[in-house]
């Protein structure tokens, strides 16, 4: 990941993938918790529902996590009280909330780091 130009506020640290575009924004704040959002476009092309509905399939599991609600079960191993989400016009977020910034960081790696 580079550095972006976001980054030249106080506390607030941008980064971006050059590999998949992936942007990340990190915004130093005093205190326990440590919250984030993952946002994902999701401009829908009809009005059949279809971010919605995979806004709540992703809760439902995968093909290599096959179990429903494991993504809570989970986020309650990382010190958080679970996961939420959320679909508007044209993007889907899903926040989490965890104590402490490891936990944030197990979570973050199980779900976007692990190796196949
Ligand atoms: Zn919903």
């Amino acid at each position: 990941m580079s550095k972006t130009s976001l980054g030249q506020q106080p506390g607030i640290r941008c980064f971006r993938s050059e590999k998949n575009g992936l942007n990340v924004i990190f915004c130093d704040v005093p205190g326990p918790l440590c919250s984030a959002a993952v946002v994902v476009l999701t401009e829908p092309l009809n009005d059949y529902g279809l971010p919605h509905t995979l806004e709540h399939l992703v809760f439902c599991g995968s093909k290599t996590t096959p179990l429903r609600g494991f993504l809570d079960t989970f986020a309650t191993r990382c010190l958080s009280e679970g996961t939420n989400a959320w679909t508007s016009e044209d993007h889907t977020a899903y926040t989490i909330e965890t104590v402490g910034h490891d936990a944030m960081r197990g979570f973050f790696f199980f779900f976007f780091l692990k190796k196949k």
